[in-house]
């Protein structure tokens, strides 16, 4: 039977997330410690624990059958891989930012400036479709402190929550794309069996990530209220309780639905809510 490959990051802001998630999805294997391949026991996947930036590329040509990467580097790589699935964790987005104190006021502004990034590809291509011509100057890392030290008149580099500008004292300016991570492969495997067999895995997980199991009890005569309130996956399942006038009712419901309902459940009578965690949703 064939082995599949997974290449994951090593180590840095993917590594853990992406280790936490194929172990959700009952994959057993020893995390990196020294050795960059890891073979999984109870399924026929090897994982490949690379830097991101070779990830793509390793799809592209076949020596991964899949990878997790961000899709920042997808895009400044430019290499041909199929998008999978989106994994909802390493959000972020590549904006241009500018020192706090500076002249340039609008996009236009960029005009004959100089922008550092380690994103010169995607920079490029955002600039162009702007008509704007700007000296983009390539740098390795370290790109917040590029303003400060007169090598540039902006950045253009990843932000999550912004600290890292404000503490070098510049603010977001543009925003040139968003980004979050996402399982590839190489174009046209999709429909191998084995490769599905694990995205269903994967999407199993995500599903019940964002999914709460619901345990409440409510009077009879209270019933069809809280169950107007209560979408399931098909409808709640209620049960008899011993005090014949209750009953209990379990649901599966979106966690943002239950907190935009919490109280008007409570109103309607419902009590003892109980909210549990889901392992997998297998539709
Ligand atoms: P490697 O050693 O594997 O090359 P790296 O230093 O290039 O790692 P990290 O800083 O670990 O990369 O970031 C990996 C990915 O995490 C980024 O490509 C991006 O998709 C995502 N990410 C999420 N938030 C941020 C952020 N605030 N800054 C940088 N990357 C972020
Ligand atoms: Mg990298």
């Amino acid at each position: 039977m064939k082995t599949l490959k997974i290449a994951i990051q090593k180590s840095g802001r993917l590594n853990e997330k992406s280790v936490e998630l194929l172990k959700n999805c009952g994959l057993n294997f020893e995390n990196y410690k020294s050795s960059l391949i890891s073979p999984v026991s109870n399924f026929p996947l090897e994982i490949l624990f690379l830097r991101d930036d070779d990830i793509p590329e390793y799809v592209q040509d076949g020596i991964a059958d899949l990878g997790i990467v961000g899709e920042n580097v997808i895009q400044e790589t430019e290499v041909k891989v199929s998008y999978l699935q989106k994994l909802g964790f390493g959000k972020c987005s590549l904006k241009i930012a500018v020192p706090n104190n500076t002249s340039i006021q609008d996009v236009a502004d960029l005009n004959g400036r100089s922008i550092a990034t380690t994103y010169p590809v995607i920079l490029k291509k955002y600039l162009d479709s702007l008509n704007i011509s700007a000296d983009i100057r390539t740098i390795s890392g370290s790109v917040e402190i590029s303003p400060g030290l007169g090598l540039s008149d902006a950045i253009c580099d990843l932000v999550s929550t912004g600290g890292t500008l404000k503490s070098n004292g510049l603010k977001p300016f543009a925003d040139v794309m968003s980004s979050e991570a996402v399982l590839i492969g190489r174009q046209g495997s999709e429909s191998e069996d084995l490769i599905q067999e694990l995205i269903q895995r994967i999407q199993s997980v995500l599903r019940a990530k964002e999914t709460k199991y619901v345990v409440l009890n409510v009077e009879r005569t209270n019933l069809n209220t809280v169950l107007s309130l209560l979408p399931g996956v098909k409808s709640p399942s209620v049960v008899p309780l011993a005090e014949s006038e209750w009953v209990a009712v379990h649901t599966v419901i979106p966690e943002r639905d239950f907190w935009d309902r919490i109280s008007q459940l409570k109103q309607a009578g419902a009590q003892g809510i109980v909210v549990m965690p889901i392992e997998k949703i297998i539709l």
